[in-house]
């Protein structure tokens, strides 16, 4: 147990130092901002969502902790080429594992890389910042124009 928490960190860590979809999409047609003012997380989503409904492109920017930035660099990495409808699942799937005592849903497809951040459920200040990506992104989906915060 305790290699495989260390194993997590060094990919947290590393999803840190070099976010993956990192930076502005000019060509987006969803997009939201999310806030944690807990700790301080902050970031902006964006998304293209093509006609049948399917993920084509996802990035986003912001500043934040470790553990914020490394969450969002991984579901981005997930939800890439999925379809909205799957993008709910995982979602849910997500926010159960990092709350909860659930397992990630391994019946969906690349979940597995996301319990990585399973961890956050022993520390629940650190929640909200594995959260917030997954909230920003729920709101991008739903078109909602408001930001989101955690609180
Ligand atoms: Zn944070």
């Amino acid at each position: 147990m305790n290699d495989l928490r260390e194993l997590y960190q060094e990919v947290i860590f590393d999803h840190n130092r070099n976010p993956r979809n990192f930076g502005k999409l000019e060509a987006a047609n969803r997009h939201a901002e999310g806030f944690n003012p807990l700790c301080g997380d902050e970031l902006t989503l964006y998304m293209i969502v093509d006609k049948s409904g399917i993920i084509a492109d996802i990035r986003f920017e912001g500043h934040g902790c470790a553990i914020s930035k490394a969450s969002a660099s991984i579901m981005t990495e997930t939800l890439k080429g999925k379809s909205v409808a799957d993008a709910h699942a995982y979602f849910d799937s997500f926010h159960a594992m990092a709350t909860g005592d659930d397992d990630i849903d391994t019946e969906l497809p690349d979940a597995e890389k996301l319990e990585v951040l399973s961890g956050v459920r022993s520390y629940p200040a650190r929640v909200k910042c594995a959260t917030l990506a997954w909230h920003t992104a729920r709101a991008a989906i739903d078109g909602g124009s408001d930001p989101v915060t955690t609180e």
